[in-house]
């Protein structure tokens, strides 16, 4: 099976480009990369990734940021502003508490748009221009939006997004509309956007760029490239997990396709591959059904419900490439409820990092794993935060502290502190 973490170095087609072509994960079809646009394939509708005959490995990599790692893209650079190169925070009393040997925070809301979509877009982007479309669309719970709008207008490009009508937080539109993406809100959940965009993109109407479209995979790859090297920097080892949240499981997917062409390569021994560790949102959790039941694909979920919006999703389009990922590195996935999150959104701002809900359920699935016995207090550990805490303020006010009205007086301030 191809996506087994020990598969060989594929052997390069005669329809390859370069070294790159695309693959359909299903029933093995192999396509040109650029000569036509597909988004799955021809023949049996499976997910298509993205393939090399030469993975990368660490010598290879140089400079800072997503383009970094051009050696593991399918292009030398992108349409950029620029993105990566995201802080792996360190958070000693979050750590303690937790009870793990080491837990670092890699936040991704520290990109140009405030998520981690950038990274994929920069790709995703530089590959529409190169297949020569017009229109660029998504589906989005919000981040999408606001880094297609951005990477759109930075490439010259007229975007189109998808949102579910009063589902996506206040920031996020914000972005889209002053980046001047058309903005359509569809009286249905993220998943009927994305049904929606998806036949648009069938019928030639718009260039997909939600993760479905595999050359976004490829960005979002370098969150996992990022993470080894510096935290092999730091401690001269590999993290033994990567926890972070699920929506559509675009990132599980990227990371794990990026561990896997490190192994190809000879870069990083199989034993060392992070357990990739995944966190839904209880009302939003077809992933962790799937893994907790053994099952290879997951069941769509048709009402979702959760105040982590970015991940209010109930049919996870990369789960074929992502389940996978989760067992071969012996990882797992666990549902958080709103509460739980909103704590460790809490507790993430109580150590200076701001991030929107969706990223605190990886803190707060790392949490329910130690205390059930999962995870070990000998782990190292590095959670992903998604999304910037500004992108929902709304979600941020109602956790946090409310302002208190005082005269405006000196003397009546000081009375009230002492109250
Ligand atoms: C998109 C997004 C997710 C979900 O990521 P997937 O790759 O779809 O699993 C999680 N958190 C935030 C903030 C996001 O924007
Ligand atoms: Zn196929």
């Amino acid at each position: 099976m191809s996506l087994e973490l020990t598969a060989p170095i594929p052997e390069e087609p005669s329809v390859a480009d370069d070294g790159t072509w695309l693959e359909c994960i299903e029933c093995g079809e192999q396509f040109a990369p650029f000569d036509d646009v597909r988004y799955t394939c021809d023949d049996c509708d499976g997910l298509l990734e993205v393939r090399y005959a030469s993975p990368p490995t660490w010598d290879d990599f140089e400079g800072r940021g997503v383009w970094r790692y051009n050696a593991a893209l399918p292009f030398e650079e992108g349409v950029s502003l620029p993105e990566g190169a995201t802080p792996l925070h360190t958070v000693p009393r979050l750590e303690s508490d937790v009870g793990v040997e080491t837990l670092r925070i890699k936040h991704e809301g520290m990109n140009p748009t405030g998520s981690f979509k950038d990274r994929g877009m920069t790709v995703g982007v530089r590959v529409a221009k190169e297949l020569g479309v017009g229109r660029l669309a998504c589906a989005s719970t919000g981040n999408t939006s606001a880094a297609l709008a951005a990477y759109g207008a930075r490439g010259g490009m007229e975007t189109l997004v998808l949102l579910p009508a009063g589902k996506v937080a206040a920031g996020k539109i914000a972005q889209a509309a002053l980046h001047d993406a058309r903005i359509l809100e569809v009286d249905g959940n993220f998943d009927s956007c994305l049904d929606i965009v998806q036949d648009l993109a069938a019928r030639g109407e718009v260039y997909l760029l939600n993760s479905l479209n595999p050359f976004r995979l490829e960005g979002q790859k370098t969150i996992g490239l990022e993470i080894l090297e510096e935290f092999f920097d730091d401690y001269g080892t590999y993290p033994d997990r990567i926890v972070l949240p699920v929506g559509n499981a675009g990132n599980t997917s990227a990371l794990y396709k990026a561990f896997r062409e490190l192994v190809q390569s000879g870069a990083l021994d199989a034993e060392d591959v992070p357990k990739l560790t995944g966190v839904q949102a209880e009302g939003a959790a077809p992933m962790v059904e799937a893994i907790e039941n053994g099952w290879d694909e997951t069941r769509r979920w048709d009402d979702v419900e959760t105040r982590a919006t970015a991940i209010r999703i109930g049919n996870p389009v990369n789960a074929p490439k992502a389940l996978p990922g989760i067992r071969e590195t012996g990882g797992t996935a666990v549902a958080v409820s709103d509460e739980e999150i909103t704590e460790a959104q809490r507790d993430l701002a109580a150590e200076g990092v701001g991030v929107e809900p969706a990223s605190a359920a990886s803190v707060a699935g790392l949490r329910k794993l130690r205390e059930n016995g999962t995870v070990s207090e000998d782990e190292q550990v590095v959670c992903l935060t998604t999304g910037h805490l500004l992108k929902d303020p709304d979600a941020a006010f109602e956790a946090g502290d409310d302002p208190e009205p005082v005269p405006n007086d000196t003397d009546a301030v000081l009375e009230h502190l002492a109250e």
